[in-house]
């Protein structure tokens, strides 16, 4: 399983999509969190806050086991799921060593 990590050190900026350039965390809207097209999940390491069918049907564990695993690692779980093109950004938290995970992929 290949993937391209990216790592946004600015808590306060926004997320693009790297293929369309949309907002996908824009911090101005209520509703922060806008999936885009190409958007496969926005995960915490406290827990998924979005997620596809489509990377979910690959995903080792469903989000729901996950969810109630003791030993969940979010980061571990995304990028074992086989999916071709993924692209994550990574941005910290800032708190305690947490981190957002949003991947993104031109294939649907
Ligand atoms: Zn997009």
């Amino acid at each position: 399983m290949t993937y391209q990590l990216i790592q946004q050190s600015d808590l306060s900026a926004n997320i693009l999509c790297p293929i369309c350039q949309h907002h996908v965390v824009d911090w101005t809207q209520e509703q922060y969190i806008q999936p885009c097209e190409h958007t496969l999940f926005i995960a915490m390491d406290l827990g998924f806050e979005f997620v596809t069918d489509r990377f979910e049907a690959n995903m080792l564990q469903s989000v729901d086991e996950l969810h109630e695993d003791d030993e969940m690692n979010i980061f571990q779980a995304i990028t074992t799921t086989p999916y071709p093109q993924l692209t994550i950004i990574q941005t910290d938290l800032g708190v305690q060593n947490l981190f957002r995970y949003i991947g993104f992929s031109s294939v649907s």
